[in-house]
């Protein structure tokens, strides 16, 4: 599958991320007719759409059942309550992610305990892992970033033996394959949010939990709507976080376009990795053998990130910083008592990475510009 190629001319201002070229081909129209019939049958929650999608993305997966709810992190936060976490109960998550990952373990009761990344995938340290677990140890929560999966078959064989569960933060990675499993596929359940800039995004915020167990399944619905399996019957506390109809109904439209699209990431991760090999010291991110990542983000890295990203937003190219503080040097979780120097690998990451454009539709004078930017940065020395 190759880019759309744009004319020749003078360099394209590059955005970091674009969501207009794939409203393109008459989606943006659908959407606005799906979204005037709502505005009809007024079923603005539990609408038809909503059990539609949730039986798309279940097919999808791979996985026997769906539950659409507000967010990723609701969805990772009502997995862990529902698969029966206790207060106090230990989660292992890894030191590079996104802050959400930790606020679910805390907010549905539990401890994070941090394990490093590893150079090879930028994801959870098996070995580390392993190491960490203890008397508390309830759940390994890695998570899949960047859109490229972590070692589900190294850290199924630390979970197995010691009888935890393994919840996958799949937030990133609708669609991404490694070692014969699927984001999602693994785990006892696994949360994907909708956020706009996903790979595959809502109009707004939406998520989905999927899981092969349809008790979990069950609890999760009845926790997504106040604790209610029958109106009214509220048989524990719950929340109100369902996935609203109309977010249904734009994910509806798009699921049967996320594999294209993440065949135009991979195309544009292709054109990148031809043409940032060897500049100065800069290195592309990893990708295991047996692994297909679907490129939420494409992440270089160099000891010059920031004269980098200087740099280039002079050319008009925007980039992104994912993410500058790891989570256990953040404020909010200074209380799990971890210091700088803790997770080396992790927060080497945090001050080295870069994430370039990506996003479907990207073209490839698009792509161009910023290999040839990124080559004039290193040239200039
Ligand atoms: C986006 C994201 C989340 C949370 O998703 P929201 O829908 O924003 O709540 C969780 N984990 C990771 C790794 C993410 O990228």
């Amino acid at each position: 599958m190759s880019l759309p190629a744009l004319a020749r001319g003078e360099a394209p201002s590059v955005p970091f991320l674009d969501l207009d070229p794939a409203l393109g081909g008459g989606l943006r129209e659908a959407i606005l007719a799906d979204v005037g019939r709502l505005l009809e049958s007024h079923a603005y929650t539990n609408g038809p759409q909503v059990s539609a999608f949730e039986r798309a993305f279940a097919h999808f997966v791979g996985t026997r059942a769906c539950v659409g709810v507000a967010s990723g992190l609701d969805a990772l936060r009502l997995a862990l309550i529902a698969a029966g976490i206790e207060r106090g109960d230990e989660v292992i998550v890894p030191a590079s992610t996104f802050v959400a990952t930790l606020e679910a373990v805390t907010q549905a009761g539990g401890r994070p305990v941090v394990v490093d990344v590893t150079e090879a995938d930028y994801n959870m340290d098996v070995a580390a892992a392993g190491a960490a677990v203890g008397r508390r140890t309830r759940f390994l929560l890695p998570v899949h970033l960047y859109g490229q999966l972590a070692d589900l078959r190294g850290l199924d064989a630390v979970a197995d033996p010691a009888g935890l569960g393994i919840v996958e933060d799949a937030c990133q990675a609708h669609g991404a394959r490694r070692d014969g499993l699927v984001a999602g596929g693994a785990g006892l359940a696994a949360a994907f949010s909708f956020y706009p800039g996903k790979n595959l995004g809502a109009m707004g915020d939406a998520g989905a939990l999927v899981t092969d167990d349809a008790g979990l399944a069950e609890r999760v619905r009845a926790l997504r709507e106040h604790g209610q399996r029958a109106k009214y019957r509220h048989e524990h506390e719950g929340w109100t976080s369902r996935l609203d109809t109309v977010q249904a109904v734009v994910l509806l439209r798009k699921l049967p376009l996320l594999d294209g699209w993440n065949e135009q990431r991979r195309a544009a991760a292709r054109l990148y990795a031809q043409g940032l090999a060897g500049l100065g010291d800069l290195r592309l991110p990893p990708v295991p053998a047996g692994s297909e990542p679907v490129w939420h983000l494409y992440v270089v890295r160099t000891s010059r990130r920031d004269d980098l990203a200087a740099f280039l937003a002079e050319q008009r190219i925007g980039t992104g910083l994912h993410y500058p503080v790891p989570p256990h040097l953040s404020p909010a979780y200074s209380g799990l008592g971890y210091g700088k120097g803790a997770f080396p690998v992790a927060e080497a990451l945090s001050e080295e990475l870069l994430s370039l454009p990506m996003f479907p539709g990207i073209s490839e004078t698009q792509v161009e510009a910023v290999v040839d930017a990124v080559a004039e940065f290193f040239r200039r020395g």
